[in-house]
């Protein structure tokens, strides 16, 4: 496999599989959706991730045909769909609420848009046995909805919600109702399911750690817009903004002035922490320029014993630490009171850490370990 066919962004000649330009819903004086542009590739499976009210659901339903633009254009597969009714688009979604129809069996469920396509009874039944192994339900075939776990109902709504072949399937927040351990492990199987299918995926999570899981690319939405499209690594390691960064995981932000420029470098000058910064590559910056650094809790370093480098160094008191069993958070007090984040791996089963409570210690970083951002 070549990167291109397993990244299909990055490939100039690829056709994307959906095509949105300039989309834009109102309600009101809302601007629910405000002129997005956002290219989806086949096979991919795309998390639109943003906080409650950003836009998400609303942008889906455009998609699905449920809502219709106030400007701009949808192509799926080449095909525009400004005159396409929901019933003709090659799209299915499937909501939250999954919506199963409590009277009838599983097979039932799934086998329903099928029937009233009024396929042949013998194609339903292989198709429906297709897909309740697909979705590991071969043993409840019989049983009501009420008799399935929440896990369960979630993989007949999507045995549901693929049964017809959509090329392009919608969900909005599909993992919402489940408890957060059933929601990980669900998260795989709808990771397997998307790959063994090959039907595109649009899925709607308000869940950074979901939308990381899950996702060949990420679109973080806020205020209608789309702010960043990227893979959950590069939205992680390379946000583009304060936003994105304080939005994914944690971070620490620290303000400064530009006070030194240069080809491979350059200092900021940080009230913030009472201290300099080092970044050690080149930024498009102008002397004197307002710039934020956002550091990753696990990219700081803690020690009692002053490090060797010589920039990049604070030092601070332990004010909190958080056991949370795989790592420890640390919570450092600096001399002008600014809270710095640390992230520690718990690598031994017995307490290794060399810091407590109270403890004076150095926080150190490498000078390429932050983000430059300018806004
Ligand atoms: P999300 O799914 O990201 O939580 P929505 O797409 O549901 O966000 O909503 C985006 C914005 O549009 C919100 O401000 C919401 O109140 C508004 N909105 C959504 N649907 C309607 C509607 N049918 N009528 C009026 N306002 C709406
Ligand atoms: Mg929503």
């Amino acid at each position: 496999m070549t990167v291109s066919d397993d990244q299909p962004w990055r490939d100039p000649s690829a056709q994307p599989f959906l095509r949105i330009k300039g989309l834009s819903k109102h309600f009101g004086s809302v601007a629910a959706v405000d002129k997005v542009s956002l290219d989806i590739y086949r096979g991919e499976l795309f998390c639109l991730l943003g906080g409650s009210g950003s836009g998400k659901s609303t942008l889906l339903r455009m998609l699905a045909g449920f809502e219709t633009a106030n400007a701009g254009s949808i192509e799926i597969d080449g095909q525009d769909m400004a005159d396409v009714p929901p019933y003709r688009r090659p799209v299915n979604m499937m909501f939250q609420s999954y919506a199963l129809f409590p009277h009838m069996t599983v097979a039932d469920n799934i086998a329903y848009g099928l029937k009233r396509e009024r396929l042949p009874r013998a194609e339903i039944a292989s198709r429906v046995d297709q897909l309740l192994s697909m979705v590991q339900l071969g043993d409840f075939a019989k049983r009501k909805p009420s008799q399935l776990s929440g896990g369960q109902r979630q993989r007949v709504a999507l045995a549901r919600a693929l049964a017809k072949g959509p090329k392009l399937l919608l969900l909005d927040e599909p993992l919402g109702a489940l408890d957060k351990k059933l929601r990980e492990e669900t998260q795989f199987e709808l990771m397997k399911i998307q790959e063994e299918t090959g039907v595109t995926f649009v899925v709607v999570t308000h869940d950074q750690e979901e939308a990381m899981t899950l996702a060949t690319r990420i679109g973080v939405m806020r205020d209608g817009e789309i702010v960043q499209v990227a893979t959950p690594r590069e939205v992680y390691e390379y946000p583009n903004s304060r936003f994105v960064a304080d939005f994914i995981g944690s971070v620490n932000l620290f303000e400064g002035r530009v006070s030194e420029d240069g080809e491979a470098h350059m200092r900021l000058d940080c009230a913030d922490i009472g201290a300099e910064i080092y970044v050690g590559h080149g930024v498009s910056c102008t002397p004197g320029q307002r710039l934020w650094v956002a550091l990753r809790p696990e990219k700081v370093r803690v020690s009692t014993q002053p490090p060797a480098q010589s920039h990049n160094v604070l030092q601070g008191v332990v004010d909190e630490i958080a056991y949370m069993g795989g790592s420890s958070v640390l919570r450092v007090r600096l001399a002008n009171g600014k809270l710095v984040h640390v992230t520690q791996p718990n690598l031994d089963r017995d307490d290794a850490h060399p810091v407590s409570w109270d403890d004076a210690v150095y926080l150190s970083w490498g000078d390429t370990a932050g983000v430059v951002l300018p806004v």
